[in-house]
C-alpha cells in the first residue's frame, strides 16, 4: 500500500508519524522548500481529548510536554477602556489544561519523529488523477510526477484534494492583520508586562486586538474584524489600523504602534458546518482540508485527532483500506459537525457588537464550577 499525503502540516505529520509507529510507510509531499522556508505563526494551546492525544500515540507526549509552556495558557480580555473582564490563570507547572506551544516547535518535533526522506520539499501538488485500476498519478508543480494507491489530502484552506471529493464552498467570515514586536522584553517592557506570558485579548464592538507570547521573547499582535464592511486591502497600514480604535485605552493600541513593518492582511474563511462527501475509494482529507472552520482554537486540534484516527483505522484494517477509510470518514463527520458549529458560532460573539458582554457571560462560571 503506497501512501501518499499532500500537505507536511500539523495533520500530514501527524498522520505519517503515526502510521510509521505502526510499521506502514507514507509520502508527504510538502510544497515548501524546506521546514524553516515560511514563518510558521504564533502559538497553539493543546487539548487534551484531540491534540494531546495525537501527541500520545504519535509517542511525542514526554518530547511536547518539554517544549510547551502551560504557563502561556494564562489569558486576559479587556474592554476599549482597558478594565480586565476575565482573568485565567493556570496551575503553575501543571499540564492539566491545554499547554501552548510555539506552532514552530511543535512542527520540528513532529519532523524530527518520521524517518529521513519521509517529506519530500518543494513538492506542490497540482493535479491528482485517478488510475483506471485503482490509486492515483500525482502531477506537482515543474512537472514531477509519482503514483500512489491511497491519497490523503492534509493540504490546507486551499486544498487541491478537496476538488475531488466536494465542490463545498469557502466564505470568507472574518479579516486577519498581523502584526510582530521582536525582543520585547527589552525593546518594550510595558507591552510585554501588558500581554503577560500568554494570550491577551482586548475586545470591542465588532472588533479585536489581541496579543500573544511566543517562545523566542516576541509578541504576536492580530486585530480580528469582520468580512462584512471591512475590504482587507484597507489596512495596508498601521494608521488605517489605529484609526479603527480610536478612542480606545492608548496603553492598548501601542500594540499597533509598536508592530515591526507593516501589518500582513489574511482573509480567514470557512467551509459550511457539516460538510460530507460519498465515499471514494483510495482517497480521504484531513485538517482543514476537510473542515477548514473559524479559528477558534479547534483547527490544529482536530486536524492532529483526525490523522490519530485516520492512521488507527488504517492500522487495524491494512488489509482494506476502503474500509478504514469509510470507517474514519464516518467517525470524522459525526466529531467534526458540532465543534464546526461551536467555532462559527464563538466567532460570530467574538466580533458582535455586543461581545464584551457576550464574552463575560461566556466565560462566567457554570453553577456547577466553583
Ligand atoms: C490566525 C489563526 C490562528 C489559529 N489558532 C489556532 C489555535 O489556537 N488552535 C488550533 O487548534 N487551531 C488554530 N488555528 C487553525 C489551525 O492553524 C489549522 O486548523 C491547522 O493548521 C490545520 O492543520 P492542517 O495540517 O490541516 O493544515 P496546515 O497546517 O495549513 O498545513 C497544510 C500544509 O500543506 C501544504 N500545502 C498546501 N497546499 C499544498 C499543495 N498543493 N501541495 C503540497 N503541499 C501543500 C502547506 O504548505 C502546509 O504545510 C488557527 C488558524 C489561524 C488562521
Amino acid at each position: 500500500m503506497r501512501i501518499a499525503i499532500a500537505g507536511g502540516g500539523l495533520g500530514g505529520l501527524t498522520l505519517a508519524r503515526i502510521l510509521h509507529r505502526h510499521g506502514i510507510g507514507a509520502v508527504v509531499y510538502e510544497r515548501e522548500a524546506s521546514r524553516s522556508a515560511r514563518s510558521q505563526g504564533g502559538l497553539l494551546d493543546l487539548h487534551p481529548e484531540s491534540g494531546q492525544r495525537a501527541l500520545d500515540e504519535a509517542g511525542l507526549t514526554g518530547e511536547f510536554r518539554s517544549e510547551a509552556r502551560p504557563e502561556g495558557e494564562e489569558h486576559r480580555i479587556l474592554d476599549p477602556a482597558g478594565r480586565t473582564l476575565v482573568h485565567h490563570r493556570p496551575e503553575p507547572g501543571s499540564f492539566a489544561g491545554r499547554p501552548e506551544i510555539d506552532r514552530r516547535v511543535l512542527r520540528d518535533l513532529l519532523l524530527d519523529a518520521v524517518p529521513a526522506g519521509t517529506v519530500r520539499w518543494g513538492h506542490r501538488l497540482v493535479a491528482a488523477t485517478p488510475r483506471p485500476g485503482g490509486g492515483f498519478e500525482l502531477g506537482f508543480e515543474g512537472g514531477r510526477e509519482a503514483g500512489c494507491d491511497v491519497l490523503v489530502g492534509a493540504d490546507g484552506a486551499r486544498s487541491v484534494v478537496r476538488s475531488l471529493l466536494t465542490d463545498a464552498p469557502l466564505s470568507h467570515v472574518a479579516t486577519l492583520a498581523e502584526l510582530g514586536i521582536a525582543d520585547a522584553d527589552r525593546r518594550h517592557p510595558d507591552l510585554a508586562e501588558l500581554v503577560g506570558p500568554g494570550n491577551l485579548w482586548c475586545v470591542g464592538a465588532s472588533r479585536i486586538l489581541a496579543a500573544q507570547r511566543l517562545g523566542d521573547g516576541g509578541i504576536r499582535v492580530g486585530i480580528s474584524l469582520p468580512a462584512d464592511g471591512h475590504p482587507i486591502d484597507a489596512y495596508r497600514d498601521k494608521h488605517a489600523l489605529l484609526e479603527l480604535f480610536d478612542g480606545w485605552d492608548p496603553r492598548l493600541t501601542a500594540l499597533i504602534a509598536a508592530g515591526d513593518g507593516p501589518p500582513t492582511l489574511r482573509r480567514i474563511e470557512a467551509m459550511p458546518a457539516g460538510t460530507r462527501w460519498a465515499h471514494r475509494p483510495g482517497l480521504t482529507l484531513v485538517g482543514d482540508a476537510a473542515h477548514l472552520m473559524p479559528p477558534v482554537g479547534e483547527g490544529a486540534n482536530q486536524a492532529m485527532l483526525d490523522a490519530a484516527e485516520l492512521a488507527a483505522a488504517l492500522a487495524a484494517d491494512s488489509a482494506d483500506p476502503g474500509a478504514a477509510i469509510r470507517a474514519y470518514e464516518a467517525a470524522m463527520f459525526e466529531r467534526i459537525h458540532p465543534v464546526a458549529e461551536m467555532s462559527a458560532r464563538v466567532q460570530a460573539m467574538m466580533l458582535s457588537p455586543t461581545a464584551a458582554e457576550d464574552i463575560v457571560r461566556f466565560f462566567a462560571p457554570r453553577p456547577t464550577e466553583r
